[in-house]
């Protein structure tokens, strides 16, 4: 997809120099686009002794985090590639230390989930192969 920006206007957005809907329009096309998300990282690279990181940027503008059910989808494996993009993008290269957390958060809850469900499935079994020993626990 051929990006609608410049990377001119890329740059002015590493500045913060755009008017207030450009960077709006900007961020909307970042969240939905990954190839435009590499002509930033790339604007930013070649960049001088970086002004900013993208890091920065993203944090300062607050831009939308992926939602918890998102977070949760994406550990499962079942958001859509674009979606899942965006995460990791979100993750890895803006280091959302938020998200993180959350993510960390919902690891811990589905690995319990997880062992939750290997214990019923024991306890079926144990129920269905020795029901007289049937315990209480
Ligand atoms: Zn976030």
């Amino acid at each position: 997809m051929a990006s609608e920006f410049t990377s001119s206007e890329l740059e002015a957005y590493l500045d913060e120099s755009l008017p207030i809907e450009r960077m709006t329009a900007i961020e909307e096309a970042l969240r939905k686009d990954s190839g435009l998300r590499e002509q930033l990282a790339a604007t930013n690279g070649r960049r001088d002794a970086g002004v900013h990181s993208i890091g920065e940027i993203w944090r300062r503008h607050r831009l939308s985090c992926p939602s918890r059910e998102q977070l949760g989808s994406f550990l499962l494996g079942v958001l859509p590639t674009d979606a899942a993009d965006y995460v990791k993008f979100h993750v890895d290269t803006i280091e959302c230390r938020y998200c993180e957390a959350n993510l960390e958060d919902l690891r811990a809850q589905q690995a319990a989930a997880h062992a939750g469900q290997i214990e019923q499935r024991r306890q079926r079994y144990f129920q269905s192969s020795a029901g007289y020993l049937r315990r209480d626990e």
